[in-house]
Order: C-alpha cells, then sequence, then structure tokens
C-alpha cells in the first residue's frame, strides 16, 4: 500500500462509497460525492456548481458547498450566473479530457450526464499525487454511472421526458407542500389512433416525439413535463391560473399550426386544474381528467379549466374521496 492512502481511511471509503451509492436522489448523491471527495483529499472547501450552456456561454449555480467544519450547505435561491474566467477554462479542457485539471489553488473536475458536461467540482488542493487522481477520477466515474441510472429511472425512453413514475413522485410532493400554488394539465393528442392506422405506429412516434419536442420548447423554462402515459403528458406549471392557461393555450396552439411530416395537421386537448394543498392526488388527476374528457366531448383541439367548468355547471362536483387513499 502506498504512504499516501492510510489504510485507516478505507473503511470509511468503503462505507461512504456504499452511501453513495444507495442514494436515489440527484441531490443527495451530488452531497455524498463531496463528503467522499472532501474525507479522501483532505480538503476542507469542495464547491460543487450546476453547469448549463445559455447561447453558447457556460452559466453556473451554486448547488453545495462543504464548509469549515465539514458541514455541506445547499444554498437555496441561488440562480444562474455567467462562469467566471477560471471555471469557463476547466469546462472547455473537460469537454477533451474528463479527467481533474490543477489551476491556481484549484483542482477542477467535470461531471458528465450522457454527453454533456452538467456540474463542475472545484476542490481547494494543491497538485494530486498519482494515487490521488486516480481515487478522483473513479469516484467521478462512478457518480456519473449512477447519474446516469437515476437519469434512466425518472425519464421515458421514447420522448425523453420525465416518466409516469416521477409524475407521481412529484404530484405527491407538491401536495405535501401547499404553499405554492401549481396547475396540473393533462394533454392527450386528438385522434391519435387515426395516425397510427393511417401512417403506422413508426410515424405515430415521430408524431409523439415531435409533440414532446415543441412541450419542450414552448413550455421547458416554465413547467415540468411528463409523459403520462400512450399519447397523453402532464404537465406541472407554477406560474398563477392566467398566465399558465395563456402558456397551456399557446402550446394547444403551436401544436395546431404546426405541419407534421407525413401526417399534416394534429391536435391536442388540454384539461387543467389548479392544486391546491388540501387535495389529494386521485383528486387532482380525475379533476384535470375530467376537464380533458369535457374538451374531448366538445369539439377537441382546445384548453379547458375544471374551475370554470364547474362556475358554468358544465360539469358535476367531483365526489372527493376521503383519507388517504392510493392513488392507482
Ligand atoms: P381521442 O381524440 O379521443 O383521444 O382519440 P385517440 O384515437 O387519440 O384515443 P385512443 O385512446 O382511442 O387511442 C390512443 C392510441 O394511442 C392507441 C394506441 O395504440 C396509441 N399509442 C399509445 N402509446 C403509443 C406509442 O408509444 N406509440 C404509438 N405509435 N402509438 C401509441
Ligand atoms: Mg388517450
Ligand atoms: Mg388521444
Amino acid at each position: 500500500m502506498d504512504q499516501h492512502f492510510p489504510p485507516a481511511s478505507i473503511a470509511t471509503l468503503m462505507e461512504q462509497m456504499a452511501k453513495m451509492t444507495s442514494q436515489r436522489e440527484q441531490r443527495e448523491l451530488e452531497r455524498a460525492l463531496l463528503e467522499l471527495v472532501g474525507a479522501f483529499l483532505q480538503s476542507s472547501s469542495i464547491t460543487l456548481y450546476g453547469v448549463r450552456h445559455a447561447e453558447s456561454l457556460p452559466e453556473l449555480k451554486l448547488l453545495q458547498v462543504s464548509g469549515e467544519d465539514d458541514s455541506l450547505i445547499s444554498p437555496e435561491g441561488c440562480g444562474w450566473l455567467p462562469a467566471g474566467d477560471d471555471a469557463r477554462k476547466a469546462i472547455a479542457i473537460g469537454r477533451d479530457n474528463r479527467g481533474p485539471w490543477e489551476y491556481g489553488e484549484h483542482i477542477w473536475q467535470v461531471i458528465y450526464q450522457k454527453n454533456n458536461i452538467i456540474a463542475l467540482l472545484q476542490i481547494e488542493h494543491g497538485p494530486l499525487e498519482p494515487e490521488e487522481l486516480g481515487f478522483l477520477t473513479g469516484m467521478v466515474r462512478i457518480h456519473e454511472n449512477y447519474l446516469r441510472l437515476l437519469y434512466d429511472a425518472e425519464r421515458d425512453m421514447l420522448t425523453g421526458l420525465l416518466n409516469r413514475r416521477s409524475f407521481d413522485a412529484r404530484l405527491y410532493e407538491l401536495l405535501d407542500k401547499p404553499d405554492y400554488q401549481h396547475t396540473l394539465a393533462l394533454v392527450d393528442i386528438d385522434h391519435f389512433k387515426l395516425v397510427n392506422d393511417r401512417y403506422g405506429h413508426i410515424v405515430g412516434d415521430e408524431v409523439l416525439l415531435l409533440v414532446a419536442h415543441h412541450m419542450e420548447q414552448v413550455l421547458g423554462l416554465h413547467a415540468q413535463l411528463y409523459r403520462y402515459g400512450g399519447e397523453e403528458f402532464g404537465i406541472i406549471l407554477r406560474d398563477e391560473p392566467q398566465l399558465a392557461m395563456a402558456r397551456l393555450e399557446a402550446l394547444r396552439e403551436n401544436i395546431a399550426t404546426f405541419n407534421f411530416p407525413q401526417v399534416g395537421q394534429v391536435s391536442i386537448s388540454i384539461g387543467y386544474v389548479l392544486i391546491d394543498g388540501q387535495m389529494l392526488p386521485a383528486n387532482v388527476v380525475e379533476q384535470a381528467d375530467r376537464a380533458l374528457y369535457y374538451a374531448k366531448e366538445n369539439g377537441r383541439n382546445q384548453t379547458c379549466a375544471y374551475s370554470q367548468l364547474l362556475q358554468r355547471g358544465k360539469i358535476q362536483p367531483q365526489q372527493v374521496y376521503e383519507g388517504d387513499i392510493e392513488l392507482f
């Protein structure tokens, strides 16, 4: 065993590795990575930034930072800022060489998800010994492998949108924290069976992909987008109701006016409901679904609000489930 690798730390390391690989949430996974790297490199200052590419310039968002007393802080409310010179260099170098890069007082290490750099580690540390370098590279690979597993587990394979499991989890989470207002919308492609029947499943899949793509283009920054199942999608918006309605209408119109290759015109129907902390997941979904059903029954290619339909006497109040029942 090399002198730079104190044997006493192996047990701790294994324990922390087990902890890291047991995480099922991205933030927890990142936290465990910082603890592990901090413990092995004995660096008191490690910062993890999220990385995104607005236009072509990288922007950073502070995700986690290790404090003086080894505690980890996850700052809330930090927004995206243009990357500084050092970080920009580290990201540019990370595109060609995934290994750590030593610069100034810091070690920089990029983190990939699929083929994109999504995060950057900044570690206060002198030059790395060969086994420290090997360790860091290995740990980041393991972290990336787990990120990939997490990513795949929460997404739909065809469209790349979040899947039904993520939708259910998010809804439970939202209804547990009633302080914020949200809108839940269900989207269903109109007469989609006809697309499959006329043009085949492959073209049908292409339409699903394009609808998902339009959802990302129109709503990507403002909403969480899910493939709810088949040709149905779920949308969770944070905006106040008027704005949410306008965004959903913009999506409907965007799809209705797009010329789908081979197929031509395709439309969607949307039903939505305002999420209120007192509601149960099953009630929320059922209300959005009833508004969607009304849209379908009354001409399709339209956006209907549950509360408005109720107010106008177009539908009857929903029976409210008592107690904490299972969603499905
Ligand atoms: P409506 O306007 O009432 O919604 O009519 P519709 O034809 O869209 O609804 P229906 O529920 O009768 O048909 C949905 C179709 O979606 C049937 C199913 O074969 C198709 N579908 C579900 N998932 C997929 C998929 O992943 N790929 C393809 N190509 N088709 C799918
Ligand atoms: Mg359907
Ligand atoms: Mg349909």
